[in-house]
């Protein structure tokens, strides 16, 4: 593949950093993941930054920390992955779906309330391919409720709104360092907030419920363990390649930003396909991809384009391939049906995701745009 549509961005940086922690004796419980940390913290604006082994450990976490479980609910979008609901089912409670608008992915605020029962407990989002949700319009209705919000940021290092950090506008954030997201640490995440005894106890439950870190043992091997914890922790190398991740963060994001712009100007007069609105003028996108929907004639074509950008060394994706509550589990778990999520449903069934990482050039931008229009053009005649 010529341009894939995700790709680590890993140098002589990355590498000697694992090789120093390799070099060393500590692999997990070291200094690095404080590092980390603390310079995701300083990065965000966050008050606290806890590092986990991934995005959905965290949300687990944070379910778990809420105490959720049978009859609770949770407000979950229909448009995201499907680690969002999953977090929620770990406890046992129900994730009640709402569908997303057409333009952007990102949840239909007016139709939340709709959704909320004397059961709901929180309201969970995501930005979707990295545009903000209206956090101000969240943040109303889960004070009218009184519900905890959590922000699913998997897609949102360099997400702002109004700003603020995504993250930090909610009771509490969760981002994902797996290899296609902006950063990477092979597997990983973080999960940052504003409220200290989540912070807290998040520490200890990521590590078995362990009363003090190991650094804090005055005798060695001897603690307690006070409450249910997993094994959540992120080990020094996943750290260690976080750390120099986050130096190149600003470099990274420019880059998305300027591939996102190059092909949003050469595919927006494409009268059969349509855009997904993923930046922003007044706050700030981390410009994840560039998805694109296919309009009538194309609609029932989606293979054919795939493919023949495939053939052109051109990969592709989907986000996400099909809306959580349509998956299998599910829909034999709650009954959902075809056609109760339209607007989630043709994201999913007509779009296609574009690759507008910092592994591009400007000629990969200018070579994307004129194969699609090469492959619109051939469908079309
Ligand atoms: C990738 C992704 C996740 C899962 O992240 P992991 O770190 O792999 O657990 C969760 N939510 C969204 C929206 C994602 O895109």
């Amino acid at each position: 593949m010529k341009i894939p549509f995700g790709k680590p961005m890993i140098g002589q940086e990355e590498l000697q950093a694992v090789q120093a922690v390799l070099e060393g004796d500590i692999l997990v419980h070291g200094p690095r993941v404080g590092e980390f940390e603390a310079l995701f913290a300083s990065t965000t604006g966050a008050p606290q930054a806890i590092a986990v082994s991934s995005c959905t450990a965290g949300l687990h976490l944070v379910y778990f920390y809420l105490g959720i479980g049978p009859g609770d609910e949770v407000i979950v979008p229909a448009q995201t992955h499907t680690a969002t609901a999953h977090a929620v089912e770990f406890c046992g409670a129900k994730p009640v779906f709402v569908d997303c608008i057409l333009e952007t992915g990102n949840i239909a605020i007016d139709k939340i309330e709709e959704h909320i029962s004397e059961r709901t407990r929180a309201i969970s989002l995501v930005h979707f391919l990295g545009l903000p949700v209206d956090m101000e319009a969240i943040s109303s209705i889960a004070q009218r409720h009184s519900l905890f919000i959590v922000e699913d940021c998997a897609l949102a290092v360099g997400t702002y709104f109004n700003n603020k950090h995504a993250g930090l506008h909610g009771d509490v954030g969760c981002f994902s360092f797996y290899p296609v997201k902006h950063i990477t640490t092979a597997e990983g995440g973080m999960v940052i907030t504003k409220h200290q005894d989540l912070a807290n106890r998040l520490a200890k439950q990521r590590a078995f419920g362990v009363d003090r870190p190991v650094e804090q043992r005055t005798i060695p091997g001897v603690y307690d363990v006070l409450m249910l914890g997993f094994n959540y922790r992120m080990n020094e190398l996943e750290a260690a390649i976080g750390i120099e991740q986050l130096k190149k963060l600003p470099k990274i994001l420019a880059l998305r930003e300027q591939n996102y712009k190059a092909l949003h100007s050469g595919l927006k007069n494409i009268d059969e396909i349509s855009i997904l609105e993923s930046s922003s003028q007044e706050h700030k996108s981390s410009h994840y991809c560039l998805s694109i929907i296919l309009k009538k004639p194309l609609a029932e074509k989606r293979v054919q384009i795939v493919n023949f950008l495939r053939e052109r060394g051109i990969g592709t994706s989907v986000y996400y391939p099909r809306p959580v509550p349509l998956m299998t589990y599910y829909r034999n778990k709650y009954g959902y049906r075809d056609g109760d999520f339209p607007n989630a449903e043709t994201i999913s069934n007509l779009s296609i995701a574009l690759p507008v990482g910092p592994h591009l050039s400007e000629e990969d931008t200018s070579y994307i745009t004129e194969c699609l229009k090469s492959a619109v053009h051939m469908i079309r005649s």
